[in-house]
């Protein structure tokens, strides 16, 4: 094979890994890792199967290829080609309209789409700031519950020790976390590859025996889908009854352990250790009240509880899945507050999340000027925010106004699945989305006729990350920063959204201010002298676009809250009252105990084991991120279909009862929909449990029937109770064969 431009290149996912590849007349060969110095105690970043696979969508000859405009009715998927000329004055027509006739605040960018420093979503909020404002959002679809507990209890989301310490520990405990599917991390895989070779002990708690446990694992346990924190409550009761909690650490570093450690205003009997010993409420957390919830066996949660407390330093890892669930915050909650409870924050190998953020180096993105409008709404909002925005205030989560003043009327959404596939209950959405009445201008900007695409009145072609210029960290918590360099012209009529929002600028009077003279480049040459500015090592942008990476190198793992824990009089925790707060005042405050508890404590679930809804769905339907794809992208990519089919995972006993045999194809259904696909019969996954990987193209017949096996046609749009955020794996479902 004669080889063409050899070029430094990452994949547009969330994250972003690394790789190379060969152009030869237009088409990419390979994909290879490169580039700094690869040795065993230093290695490279390397991309996974989903990024390696990304060519064989490049020249995928459905990509959309030119500017059309809705023919039919919304939805349908019908289209006329039109100019570029004819889209941009549309475009430009309308916001202008829509912001007359209802306000700055009725135009909407949900979130999601290619990441990057040059983000579309972050081009469309940019543009329109400038022009007179927008509906922002704040928190997100994946780490909503998450996040907003954390800051309650620790004031901050910069929680985990960098990955590479987990070869510190002495237990790593991955609790809903599957890296070996998922990939967490780049270089995540690796870590715990080195710690399983040095003996460190790996238990993998998931109500599905996963990649991850398979590969890693010493011990898999299992609980229910929404009862991680009664499990968790149950290991707190035995650390606490045979006094193997870290008294010292919850001395200096803590709130609300127990009743000599709580704000003197409130009443007594509000401790956590009250709760756990049931002397508040009158039931002990013992081993035997969970294992009666979560189906763990009581004699394994005490060994369990008693080996967390004498395995220090260990890291309690926790993932992303067991959070979005409808009592999320309570689960992330109680799951990380075993690591204060047994003093494993702020020292190596310790820590309570290796999935939470962590940036030890700032990476500049696009910058989007204040936002005229000053409301904000939970991301998860958004359809509501059509269908009754104007009632929306602060009970619904809104911040910055008391109250929206208009409903959500223009959406631009530009490479986001969010419009349809990957927010909840595609059924209501896509109702909402028919109803010109409602929304009334959607712009679309893709690479394919996705499902979101085919609800747009303007459908616009789009580039790949493989014809344009950008900058983007490797994962969140990576020390690596790469330069993406356009390798191709994009095909067709094919262009990216920097280039027409420019012209829809142009039309508004904004060109100068929205570009301030650059291209696509030129932003990355500012995002490059920004890095420089407080990095003066960092390479010239001349050399950083050819060398396409580059990697900070510290001396040491990072460790949250080290300063913290060793003086936290001179360092107080980022909290009001400068400790790790296990009882809230301000969730106090919010007089919702049974819903938003002051304390970690376990709270029943909406839609999980114990709501009498499971007389008419019996079974808990979870989801997860497959391993060949990202979220909905690559749900078309061939070769990755080929290498595994899309299939419901259910245990033996389930399926016995449902006279079902190995990929018949079943219905699994609910009250808000049902989806058609074969069942995979598996003991990897628990009784009353069944699962579906998600990001498949929502694909309803004439009567509604998904026919592709999309998870969000079973999902809720009911928000969680603190954070307002996507309950997605929290569904109770029933399965029949077809
Ligand atoms: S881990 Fe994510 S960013 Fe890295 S190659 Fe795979 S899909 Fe792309």
């Amino acid at each position: 094979m004669s080889l063409g431009k050899t070029i430094v290149q990452f994949t547009p996912q969330s994250f972003s890994c690394h790789f190379k590849k060969f152009l030869e007349s237009n088409y990419i060969h390979t994909s290879y890792d490169i580039v700094l110095k690869d040795t065993i105690d230093s290695p490279q970043i390397r991309a996974c199967v989903r990024g390696r696979a990304y060519r064989n969508l490049n020249l995928d000859p459905n990509r959309l290829k030119y500017p059309m405009k809705r023919t039919g009715k919304r939805g349908e998927g019908r289209f006329t080609r039109i100019t570029w000329e004819e889209a941009v004055d549309t475009i430009t027509n309308e916001l202008t309209r829509v912001k007359k006739e209802f306000g700055p605040a009725s135009r909407f960018s949900p979130i999601g789409g290619p990441w990057g420093s040059i983000s579309p979503n972050g081009l469309a909020k940019r543009l329109l700031s400038l022009d007179g404002g927008y509906l922002d959002t704040y928190n997100d679809y994946s780490t909503a519950q998450q996040d907003t507990i954390t800051m309650y209890t620790y004031g901050s989301v910069m929680i985990g020790n960098s990955q590479e310490d987990i070869l510190n520990s002495k237990l790593i405990i991955l609790w809903g976390f599957n890296s070996a599917e998922t990939i967490m991390g780049s270089l995540c895989n690796y870590y715990l590859r080195k710690a399983k070779d040095l003996g460190i002990k790996i238990i993998v708690i998931d109500p599905r025996h996963t990649d991850t446990v398979v590969a890693f694992a010493d011990q898999w346990i299992a609980p229910l889908p929404t009862t991680d924190a009664a499990f968790a409550d149950a290991v707190s009761y035995v650390i606490i009854t045979e006094n193997l909690h870290d008294k010292d650490f919850l001395d200096r570093c803590c709130i609300g352990f127990d009743e000599e450690h709580m704000l003197d205003e409130i009443p007594p009997n509000n401790s956590y250790k009250n709760y756990c010993l049931g002397i508040s409420d009158g039931i002990p957390k013992t081993p035997e009240w969970a294992e009666r919830i979560t189906k763990v066996p009581a004699a394994i949660i005490r060994t369990f509880a008693r080996e967390l407390a004498a395995s220090k330093p260990a890291n309690i890892v926790l993932g992303w899945g067991p959070q979005r669930h409808s009592n999320g915050e309570q689960q992330a909650r109680g799951t990380m507050l075993l690591a204060a409870l047994t003093g494993n924050v702020g020292i190596s190998g310790g820590g309570t999340s290796g999935a939470a953020y962590l940036s030890r180096h700032k990476i500049p993105d696009i910058p989007i000027p204040t936002n005229p409008f000053p409301g904000k709404i939970p991301a998860f909002l958004w359809t509501d925010a059509i269908t009754r925005g104007t009632e929306m205030g602060i009970a619904d989560g809104v911040i910055g106004v008391d109250r929206l003043p208009s409903s959500i009327k223009l959406i631009l959404c530009l490479g986001s699945g969010n419009l349809l596939n990957q927010h909840s209950d595609c059924n209501k959405t896509a109702k909402i989305l028919q109803d010109e009445t409602k929304v009334e201008f959607i712009v679309v900007s893709d690479n394919f006729m996705t499902p979101s695409a085919k609800f747009a009145d303007i459908l616009l072609p789009a580039d790949n990350f493989f014809e344009r210029d950008n900058i983007k960290r490797a994962w969140v918590y990576g020390d690596w920063v790469a330069y993406s360099n356009k390798l191709m012209e994009p095909p067709y009529e094919c262009r990216n959204e920097y280039d027409w929002l420019t012209e829809v600028a142009e039309r508004l009077g904004l060109k100068e201010e929205f570009t301030q003279g650059k291209t696509m480049e030129g932003w990355c040459k500012w995002i490059t002298d920004e890095i420089r500015s407080e990095h003066p090592d960092f390479p010239s942008f001349e050399d950083f676009k050819k060398q396409g990476i580059y990697r900070w190198k510290h001396d040491k793992p990072y460790v949250a809250f080290e300063k913290e824990v060793k003086d936290p009089l001179k360092y107080p925790f980022p909290t009001p009252s400068g400790k790790i707060e296990l009882f809230s005042k301000r969730l106090f405050d919010m007089n919702r105990p049974e819903e938003i508890p002051a304390i970690p404590k376990y709270v029943p679930a909406w839609e999980g084991p114990e709501d009498p809804l499971k007389n008419k769905y019996p079974l808990q339907c979870i989801s997860w991120h497959h391993r060949f794809r990202t979220h909905s992208i690559h749900d078309n990519n061939s070769w990755l279909n080929e290498a595994q089919q899309h299939v419901l995972w259910m245990n033996p006993s389930d399926a016995k009862k449902r006279s079902l045999n190995n990929m018949d194809r079943v219905k699994v259904f609910n009250g808000r929909g049902s989806l058609i696909i074969p069942v995979k019969i598996t003991k990897r996954i628990m009784p009353g449990v069944v699962g579906i990987p998600h990001g498949a193209w929502y694909s309803p017949d004439k009567d509604g029937v998904d026919q592709r096996g999309c998870i969000n046609t079973l999902t809720s749009q009911r928000p969680t109770y603190l954070a307002h955020g996507n309950p997605q794996h929290t569904n109770l479902v029933e399965v029949v064969k077809l």
